[in-house]
């Protein structure tokens, strides 16, 4: 028995090289309202700024997270916060909807797509490789376990519907990632 859930946990790891992903409960999420689930493996990434300050500790990154979701919820009437995963500045992916549950970040790719939002604003000056590094490790991941095709399409939130998201400098270097979709 002992041995049977090593085996499983090598077995995971070699697999997906997850980044680390403060959970709902950690970053102290509300309940959602509503949930609909995704059909996985998702044949797109929709990459997001939050066109906010940035954070660069757990705690104030949790704060912005919350921020996020009280605005979602309470102003724009969304079930729960809109993305499925953000990234701070301190490094961290922070758990939205998930892997597994549909989204409301980007109209026509919610039921398709996992969106991932860098907090922070990337208009003038891209994301560092603290924020840029997680994300990719989180693609892969998800590809590993089946949540994201590996032959998956990356687009910009401005290629789903007319917005400056994800601002013009994380735009350009998305273009430079090798999934990267010019024509969705
Ligand atoms: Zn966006």
């Amino acid at each position: 028995m002992k041995t049977a859930v090593i085996v499983l946990a090598c077995v995971a790891s070699a697999l997906a090289a997850c980044p680390n992903i403060v959970s709902r409960a950690s970053w102290g999420a509300r309940p959602p309202n509503s949930i609909t689930y995704l059909s996985n493996p998702v044949p797109y990434v929709v990459i997001h700024h939050s066109e906010s300050g940035e954070c660069s500790t757990q705690s104030s990154c949790s704060s912005m997270v919350q921020g996020f979701q009280d605005y979602h919820m309470d102003t724009n009437g969304w079930s729960d916060i809109g993305y499925n995963f953000l990234v701070g500045g301190d490094g961290n992916i922070y758990e939205g909807r998930g892997w597994d549950k549909v989204g409301a970040h980007a109209p026509g790719y919610n039921s398709q797509s996992i969106g991932i939002c860098f907090i922070g604003s990337y208009i003038s000056s891209a994301p560092s490789s603290t924020l840029v590094d997680p994300v990719q490790q989180l693609i892969q991941c998800g590809m590993d376990d089946r949540w994201i095709q590996l032959a998956h399409m990356t687009i910009g939130h401005r290629q789903a519907v007319s917005t400056d998201c994800p601002g013009d400098a994380l735009y350009s270097l998305i273009q430079s990632w090798p999934d990267w979709e010019p024509n969705p």
